[in-house]
């Protein structure tokens, strides 16, 4: 791509950075920006620097949160006993709007992939391990995409778990294999939370 400015070709570069934006969606997509009025591109920036500068994550359960503790933790109407497990925060946005689900979540940050590098100290398993420890969480919900990562994941977590008093369940799959939950249908994964079944069957039928 032959660009006329400099600056044109800066904007155009850091666009195309984010998942999904090629070269040529980054370009329109910048020279959209340049048609709005200036204030609107501000916004945007400042939004983003914001967010960047004063982003906070639950000390709990690592959901994105402006408080130390997040609102779903915070809850006392909530069910503290039952924490669900998820990959990241859409999981916990998806699950949220089935209205199916009372209990609490734990966000890991991703799952385990050696192709991808990513072992069990980058996610957030030993804090699982101890709200687990602490007592008052008596079943874990595996709500992982059912891919090979989710799975090891699970495993390894549920290995991590052994001697300690709680039981663990996966999310029942009306979800076809390697599905992302967030984009399941509302009634289709409110439903799967509800049947969940024992995490045990889930190991043996695979
Ligand atoms: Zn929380």
């Amino acid at each position: 791509m032959d660009f006329s400015s400099k600056l044109l070709e800066n904007a155009v570069y850091e666009m195309s950075q984010l998942p999904g934006i090629g070269k040529r969606t980054a370009l329109r997509l910048v020279l959209h920006l340049l048609k709005q009025p200036e204030e609107r591109t501000n916004l945007l920036s400042e939004a983003l620097t914001d967010l960047r500068a004063k982003v906070n994550f639950c000390k709990s359960c690592h959901n994105i949160s402006d408080t130390e503790i997040c609102e779903i933790c915070s809850n006392h109407k909530r069910d503290k006993s039952l924490v669900c497990v998820v990959e990241d925060i859409r999981d916990v946005m998806a699950i949220e709007s089935t209205s199916q689900y009372n209990g609490l979540y734990h966000v890991l940050g991703g799952k385990i992939s050696p192709m991808e590098g990513i072992g069990p100290q980058d996610l957030s398993i030993v804090s699982l391990v101890n709200r687990v420890k602490e007592g008052e969480v008596k079943e874990l919900i595996f709500a992982l995409s059912s891919t090979m990562e989710g799975d090891t994941t699970n495993f390894y977590i549920y290995k991590q778990l052994e001697g300690l008093d709680v039981t663990t369940s996966t999310i029942a799959r009306g979800i076809a294999v390697g599905d992302e939950l967030e984009y399941a249908d509302e009634v289709t994964l409110g439903r799967s939370i509800l049947n969940r079944i024992p995490f045990e069957n889930s190991i043996k039928a695979s």
